[in-house]
C-alpha cells in the first residue's frame, strides 16, 4: 500500500553529483581535496542509510551527521564509511561512539574531558575532529583562546587528533566581510595547534583540515584545505542566491494525484478562512499533501503545482493533509499526476523557487518533507 503522496529519490543522481564534485574539485587544481559527505537530517529529508550507501558506491569515504543516534542509524544501514559526528556531544550517551566506531567532533573542553573519560572505559584511542570556533560563534573552541584550551585537550591520553575544521557563517553571502576573516583566523589557529600539538609533545604527527560548506566551495578554492563538506550540492542544489557550472541534478521530487475535483461559483470561497474568493467559476483539484506532509502554510496564494504541464497556483490553505490547487481551464480528473516538487512535461518547480516564495531556505523545505510521506527509490 502507498500513498498517492511520494517523494521519489534519485540515488543515481545523487552518485552524480558526488563525482561532478569531485571532477570541479580536480579541476586546475593539484592535490585536490577529498569530501566530507554531509548526510545529516535524514540526508536533508531523502533517507540518509540509502543516500549514505550510494555516497560510498560513488567513492565517499567520510560522511558526517548530526548527532550519534545519527550516526548509530547510518552503521544500522550498513555504512562502512568513517562516520563523523558534527554535534556536541558532552551530554549524550557517548557509548554510542565507541560501538558503531564513530569519530567525534570535540567542540568545548567539557566534550573533551567526557569523550576521553568514556575512552579510557572503554580502553581505547578515539580519533577526533577538533572543531574552531572563527566567527560564528556556535560550536567550537574561540580562535582567539587556543594557547588556552589547548594544552589540557592535546595532553588527553586517549583522544588522537585527526583533524581540525570551521565553519563559514556567511560563505552565502558575496558581500560578507567576514567569510575572509574567517579563513585568516582558522589559518592561524592552525598554526597554533600545531605549535601546540609540538609543545604538548603528544602523539599528534599531522591532522588534516576543513571548512567548506557547499556555498563556501563553490566560492574559494583556497578554502578547500584537505577536504570539502557538501551538503546541499550533493542533493543537487546549489545554496542561493549562488549560481554554479557543476554538473548538478536535483535528486528528489514530491508527486501526489488529485482525489477530487470541484466546481466553484463566482463569488464563493475556497478553504479555511476563505482567503480565496473566486472571481468567476474556478474548477479546483484537491491534492491529499498538506502541512502535516511539510508543505508551508504559506504556498496558498504563492506557489503552484503542475499538472497536465501546467502550472496551477496552490489557492485558499494549505490544509493539514490537502491543499487545493486553481485547474480551471485544464482538463483534470481524479487519478491525474501533481508535481509539486520536480518536472512535468517542460515545467519544473525547483525546491530554489519554492524556497523563494515563501522566504525561507531550500535546506528547511527538504528537511521539512513529512515523515508519512514514503520515499521510494531509483
Ligand atoms: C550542514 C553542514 C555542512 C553542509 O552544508 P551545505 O550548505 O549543505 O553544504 C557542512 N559543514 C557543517 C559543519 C554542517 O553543519
Amino acid at each position: 500500500m502507498i500513498r498517492p503522496t511520494v517523494a521519489r529519490v534519485d540515488l543515481g543522481a545523487i552518485k552524480s553529483n558526488y563525482r561532478s564534485i569531485v571532477g570541479y574539485l580536480r579541476r586546475d587544481h593539484e592535490g585536490a581535496p577529498g569530501i566530507v559527505a554531509v548526510v545529516k537530517a535524514n540526508a536533508y529529508g531523502h533517507g540518509a542509510g540509502q543516500v549514505a550507501r550510494a555516497l560510498e558506491d560513488a567513492g565517499a569515504d567520510l560522511v558526517a551527521c548530526a548527532d550519534i543516534e545519527e550516526g548509530a542509524a547510518l552503521r544500522s544501514a550498513g555504512v562502512r564509511a568513517e562516520i563523523l559526528v558534527f554535534g556536541a556531544l558532552s551530554v549524550s550517551d557517548l557509548d554510542g561512539l565507541f560501538d558503531c566506531r564513530l569519530t567525534p567532533t570535540i567542540s568545548t573542553p567539557g566534550a573533551a574531558r567526557a569523550v576521553q573519560a568514556a575512552a579510557a572505559k572503554h580502553k581505547q584511542t578515539i580519533r577526533y575532529h577538533l572543531k574552531i570556533d572563527t566567527g560564528m560563534n556556535r560550536l567550537g573552541f574561540r580562535f582567539d583562546n587556543l594557547a588556552g584550551t589547548l594544552p589540557e585537550l592535546l595532553a588527553s591520553e586517549n583522544l588522537q587528533l585527526s583533524a581540525a575544521y570551521t565553519h563559514f557563517a556567511t560563505a552565502d553571502d558575496v558581500e560578507s566581510k567576514l567569510f575572509a576573516e574567517q579563513r585568516v583566523r582558522f589559518e592561524r589557529s592552525l598554526d597554533t595547534v600545531r605549535s601546540s600539538a609540538n609543545f604538548a609533545d603528544s602523539a599528534v604527527s599531522s591532522f588534516d583540515t576543513h571548512a567548506a560548506n557547499s556555498a563556501a566551495l563553490l566560492r574559494d578554492s583556497r578554502v578547500w584545505y584537505d577536504r570539502v563538506r557538501p551538503g546541499l550540492l550533493l542533493y543537487g542544489i546549489v545554496p542561493p542566491p549562488l549560481a554554479s557550472t557543476v554538473q548538478l541534478r536535483p535528486a528528489l521530487s514530491l508527486t501526489s494525484r488529485i482525489v477530487a475535483v470541484k466546481g466553484v461559483r463566482q463569488g464563493e470561497g475556497v478553504g479555511y478562512g476563505v482567503k480565496f474568493t473566486a472571481e468567476g467559476p474556478r474548477t479546483i483539484a484537491i491534492v491529499p499533501a498538506g502541512y502535516a506532509d511539510g508543505l508551508d502554510l504559506r504556498l496558498a496564494g504563492r506557489g503552484a503545482v503542475l499538472v497536465r504541464g501546467r502550472r496551477a497556483p496552490i489557492v485558499g490553505s494549505v490544509c493539514m493533509d490537502m491543499l487545493m490547487a486553481d485547474v480551471t481551464g485544464l482538463d483534470v480528473s481524479p487519478g491525474d499526476e501533481v508535481v509539486i516538487i520536480g518536472t512535468q512535461e517542460t515545467d519544473q518547480i525547483d525546491v530554489r523557487e519554492m524556497a523563494a516564495q515563501i522566504g525561507t531556505i531550500p535546506y528547511e523545505i527538504l528537511c521539512r518533507l513529512g515523515t508519512r510521506i514514503e520515499r521510494v527509490y531509483q
